[in-house]
């Protein structure tokens, strides 16, 4: 029995199984006032977060990690019951996550290290950009990943010395829920990691309230919303939105390979996923070579029970988006190969494998989100590569090719791409994660993950007075022609290439 979190709240929310549709348990519905009490509570504790030291955080966030790995099946079996995807993919997902915690924590320190840097013209300066934590991090997950993602923003939150508040998604809030208990009695402060639960409003009351960034994963029109609230007191937002993001098979590439990892980046988390592979580009001279191969790798995939590759969808929502996208392609020409609009039962769909597209249909223009390959024949790479970046997205990207690979690579117009594989730039944590365009902007993982939730801060320290001091209105009368001389010597046709050579210069 999954644990219920207590509050004050009256309202509750509901968390159902989507395999099943049992009522897995209920969660408070938090008010805007409670959301703000929340948030008070993690300023306080931040502040004494904030101010220990690496050495110290790690300490704790260590006995944290151990700590959710020891919950490690509970939590599994929180993720497979309330998102529905099997049991495999939920403990792949228990693991990921735990990997970011253990990253974040070991990189906060060197990541968030102090840096000197040319003063410039002010060569008696010592010039230092420093790294400090914000202070309270709002974190709005979403259902597709309910740990592994939320776990991309908080692990590196708090590493880098911050105080987070996470607000579930309504559909996946059990999780949070567990892994806040764990946290409560983990962290020598209780309110270091505190979670919020409750629908769209509760998230809106998170992004409108007094937190010092919002870190928000889910759809673009949700995050426009997200950051038109967080506007209100110019807070920053870190916006982590979904993809339609292209893989291009050449005409060197190694089929099979090519076949096996599309399937599995078309289909992980039945689709359900912000980097899923949503569109195919083939060569003309693989295609049909190309489509035989991912048909029979689908065929051999089994759709629900416990030894099911894919899962339930989500949510009936999601599934009427998916059949939607799916109608369209087929109305407007496409040919399905497998699964296809009727071969949807409740929250279950088929594969589908769909040849004939073109980008007038919405499963090649939006964001499908579902267990969809689309397959498009193109003529040459540079068809594919113009295609691939006809899009108002820029998320992640796959390459599969010979020579030309990290060539096309290049050419894509996105956060990420991998090259002979699907999906590998979110399994390395140490390469920042995020996107272009209507995919947000701001990175989690990696070093620029960590420094995304700290505040940057220049010093400029004076370490010896010289006789030219700029920072004064006592200035000899000189002045305006020595300045000349220095726009020459600096800037113009003079010999002088650096203004510290200048001042040593002008020292004598
Ligand atoms: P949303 O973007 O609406 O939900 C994401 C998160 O935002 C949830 O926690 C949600 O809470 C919360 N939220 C909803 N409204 C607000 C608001 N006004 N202010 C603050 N937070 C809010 O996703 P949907 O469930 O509607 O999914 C729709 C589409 O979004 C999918 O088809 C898919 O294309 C895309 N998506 C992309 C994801 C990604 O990983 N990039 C993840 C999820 C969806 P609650 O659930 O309680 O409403």
């Amino acid at each position: 029995m999954a644990t219920v979190a207590t509050g004050p709240s009256s309202e509750r929310l509901s968390s159902f199984n989507p395999a099943t549709g049992e009522l897995i348990a209920s969660v408070p519905i938090h008010t805007g006032a409670e959301v703000d009490a929340v948030v008070a509570r993690a300023r306080i504790a931040a502040q004494t977060w904030g101010t220990r030291s690496f050495e110290a955080r790690s300490e704790e966030l260590t006995a944290f990690r151990k700590a959710l790995a020891a919950h490690a099946d509970e939590l599994a079996d929180l993720i497979h019951r309330e998102n529905g995807k099997p049991e495999l993919e939920a403990l792949t997902e228990v693991m990921m996550a735990l990997g970011h915690v253990q990253h974040a924590t070991g990189r906060a320190e060197t990541a968030m290290e102090p840096r000197r840097v040319s003063a410039g013209l002010l060569a008696n300066y010592r010039a230092t950009i420093s790294y400090h934590p914000l202070g309270v991090i709002g974190v709005i997950g979403p259902w597709n990943y309910p740990l592994f993602t939320p776990m991309g923003s908080i692990a590196y939150a708090l590493a880098a010395g911050n105080a987070v508040v996470w607000k579930p998604s309504e559909l996946t809030p059990l999780v949070a829920v567990r892994v806040a208990e764990i946290a409560a009695k983990t962290f020598a402060l209780p309110d270091l990691l505190q979670v919020v639960t409750g629908a769209g409003s509760t998230g809106a009351a998170l992004a409108r309230s007094a937190v010092d960034k919002v870190a928000f994963t889910g759809s673009a029109a949700t995050g426009k919303r997200v950051m038109m609230a967080a506007a209100e007191r110019l807070t920053p937002v870190l916006l982590e939105l979904g993809g339609k993001d292209p893989m291009i098979i050449a005409d060197d590439a190694d089929v099979e390979k090519a076949a096996e990892a599309c399937v599995y980046g078309a289909l992980t988390n039945t689709g359900q996923a912000c980097i899923s592979v949503e569109r195919v580009y083939v060569a003309d001279a693989l295609h049909d070579r190309f489509v035989t191969a991912v048909v029979d790798e689908v065929r051999k995939l089994k759709v629900g029970g416990d030894d099911g590759h894919l899962g339930a969808m989500t949510s009936a929502a999601q599934v009427a988006i998916v059949k939607d996208h799916l109608e369209d392609a087929v109305a407007k020409g496409a040919k399905v190969h497998t699964g296809g609009p009727d071969a949807i039962s409740g929250n279950y769909i088929q594969p589908t494998v769909l040849t004939g597209v073109d980008h007038r249909m919405k499963v090649m223009s939006d964001e499908t989100f579902g267990p969809v390959i689309p397959i498009q024949r193109v003529a040459s790479l540079d068809e594919a590569v113009q295609l691939a970046n006809d899009t108002t997205y820029g998320l992640g990207s796959s390459v599969f090719a010979g020579k030309a690979a990290r060539s096309i690579a290049k050419r894509l117009r996105a956060g990420m791409t991998s090259i002979n594989s699907v999906m590998g730039f979110a399994g390395i944590p140490s390469l920042p994660f995020g996107g272009i365009g209507d995919s947000g902007f701001g990175r989690i993982h990696g070093d620029e993950g960590i420094r995304e939730f700290t505040r940057i801060k220049s010093t400029a320290e004076q370490v010896m007075s010289i006789p030219m001091n700029m920072m004064s209105f006592r200035q000899p009368k000189n002045m305006p022609k020595q300045i000349r001389g220095m726009i020459k010597q600096l800037y113009g046709e003079g010999v002088v290439a650096k203004a510290g050579d200048f001042l040593r210069k002008l020292r004598g």
